[in-house]
């Protein structure tokens, strides 16, 4: 037995743990170990890659790239390879991932479970749209090919399905060209949150990636600081040099409390306001700010920390984000990390993908107890009446009624769930 958590450290949990390492063997060894569960790096941040008292699958030695053809832009791999790897191999050779999320310790399995969006939902959609093919394994051996034209119910169970139909061993991924590492940026300071929705539908048809940090300790009537970028042709400029720093410990409380978080937001917004202006940046810090820090997630303490991300349709967005800051502001809780971003309107690829239309804001809590899971239960009230949903990867704690209220084609996706497979999340959302 070990100990394992996920992203946002809320607990240690006992499981059983097995390194899958052979692809060809890998069905064989889960079928022995169930209910078992994938667990890739772990970076979700609640109970989607957790099975506390079962067994885990740890997939990230099943890294192995199976072939590429550098005309098409399509790479078969495994599922524990690294987006990391993918971009590093492929960016030098003009083809890179076209969809990616804020960070690049992910597995193709865990982005594909989670059906992952990045800074050009509203081009490119998600993760899942770009895969062609994938090879599910059950744990009662049977071997499933399917992609969206081929078992394309399978598929779209798959694709969103929270490792809840089958161990995921190879994915076909289309790729997309680029022209090099460096992104053509523009920041944008602005003052209000109706400033953030003009910038955000005035950047969509001309910007590929968008996204908004947002000073929630102000409320709705707070500032923030819009990015948006193109992919830029630079020439032979060198690639900056990264140094790549640690959270050496887990301090005895969290470092975020009010007052470091008013400190922070001043500084982000003065040190970006002042940028205010075009230039190249290399796309490491541009789609991953946060990955050179490894293991920030201990700067929460001892409790860990929650991440609440919602998303909400349009025709409500306004008022509800509006809310949302409101209720934040007047608890007493506040986030450094709250990021507002617009989705398009694109069919989900899965039948659990969490984007749909309308505007996303994620927002990371220091896990303080009762006062921060009261506020979500306010913040929960805004996104069901809104009609919007909360994201499996990041959740730890929503009620059953409003996953079932988000999630409307949860009862055709049970049909294609592995009955020798289970997660916390599925136990506390879907009873098994
Ligand atoms: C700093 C940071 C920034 C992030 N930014 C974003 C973002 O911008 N957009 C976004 O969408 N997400 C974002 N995330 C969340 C992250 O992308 C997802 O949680 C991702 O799925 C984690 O991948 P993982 O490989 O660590 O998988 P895990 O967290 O280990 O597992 C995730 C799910 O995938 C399943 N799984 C993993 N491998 C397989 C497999 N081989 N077969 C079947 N199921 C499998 C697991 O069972 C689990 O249900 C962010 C996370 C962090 C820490």
């Amino acid at each position: 037995m070990a100990l394992v958590s996920s992203w946002g450290r809320l607990g240690h949990w006992e499981h059983e743990v097995l390194a899958l390492t052979d692809r060809e063997q890998a069905g064989g060894q889960i079928s022995l170990r169930r209910p078992g569960l994938a667990y890739g790096l772990g970076r979700s941040y609640g109970d989607v890659c957790l099975n506390p008292g079962g067994w885990l699958w740890r997939t990230a030695a099943l890294d192995r790239f199976i072939s590429f053809d550098p005309n098409t832009g399509i790479l078969v791999c495994e599922a524990g390879v690294l987006l990391r790897d993918i971009q590093r191999l492929f960016i030098p050779r003009s083809w890179m991932l076209p969809v990616t999320p804020g960070t690049l310790l992910v597995t193709v399995g865990g982005a594909i479970a989670n059906d992952v969006h990045g800074k050009n939902h509203h081009v490119r959609g998600t993760f899942g749209e770009y895969v062609r093919r994938l090879t599910l394994v059950r744990t009662d051996g049977e071997i499933i090919e399917c992609g969206p034209d081929l078992k394309a119910d399978w598929f779209a169970a798959t694709v969103g399905g929270l490792g809840l139909t089958g161990l995921i061993l190879t994915a076909e991924l289309q790729l997309h060209p680029t022209t090099g590492p460096w992104i053509d940026c523009e920041t944008i300071p602005y003052y209000s949150l109706s400033d953030f929705f003009d910038l955000s539908s005035a950047s969509e048809a001309g910007w590929e990636y968008t996204m908004s940090w947002f000073d929630c300790l102000r409320g709705d009537s707070g500032r923030g600081i819009f990015f948006r970028g193109n992919p830029a042709e630079a020439g032979t400029r060198p690639e900056p040099k990264t140094r790549e720093r640690a959270v050496p410990l887990t301090p005895p409380c969290s470092l975020v409390n009010r007052l470091t978080l008013r400190l922070f937001n001043d500084l982000y917004f003065n040190v970006n306001k002042r940028r205010n202006r075009r230039g190249l940046v290399h796309y490491q810090p541009f789609f991953y700010p946060l990955d050179h820090l490894q293991e920030w997630n201990r700067i929460y303490g001892p409790r860990g920390f929650f991440q609440y991300q919602s998303v909400v349709p349009p025709e409500h967005s306004r008022e509800a984000v509006q809310a949302m800051l409101g209720e934040i502001s007047s608890s007493g809780e506040g986030s450094f990390l709250a990021v507002l971003k617009s989705f398009g309107d694109r069919p989900p690829a899965g039948m659990l993908s969490f984007p749909r239309a309308g505007v996303t804001l994620a927002l990371d809590f220091p896990n303080r107890g009762e006062g921060t899971l009261k506020l979500f239960q306010r913040l929960d009230a805004i996104v069901a009446q809104a009609g919007g949903r909360l994201y499996p990867a990041k959740d730890a704690r929503m009620p059953p009624a409003l996953f079932r209220q988000g999630y409307p084609r949860l009862g055709e996706f049970s049909s294609y769930r592995d009955p020798g497979i289970s997660s916390a999340l599925a136990r506390r959302l879907m009873e098994s």
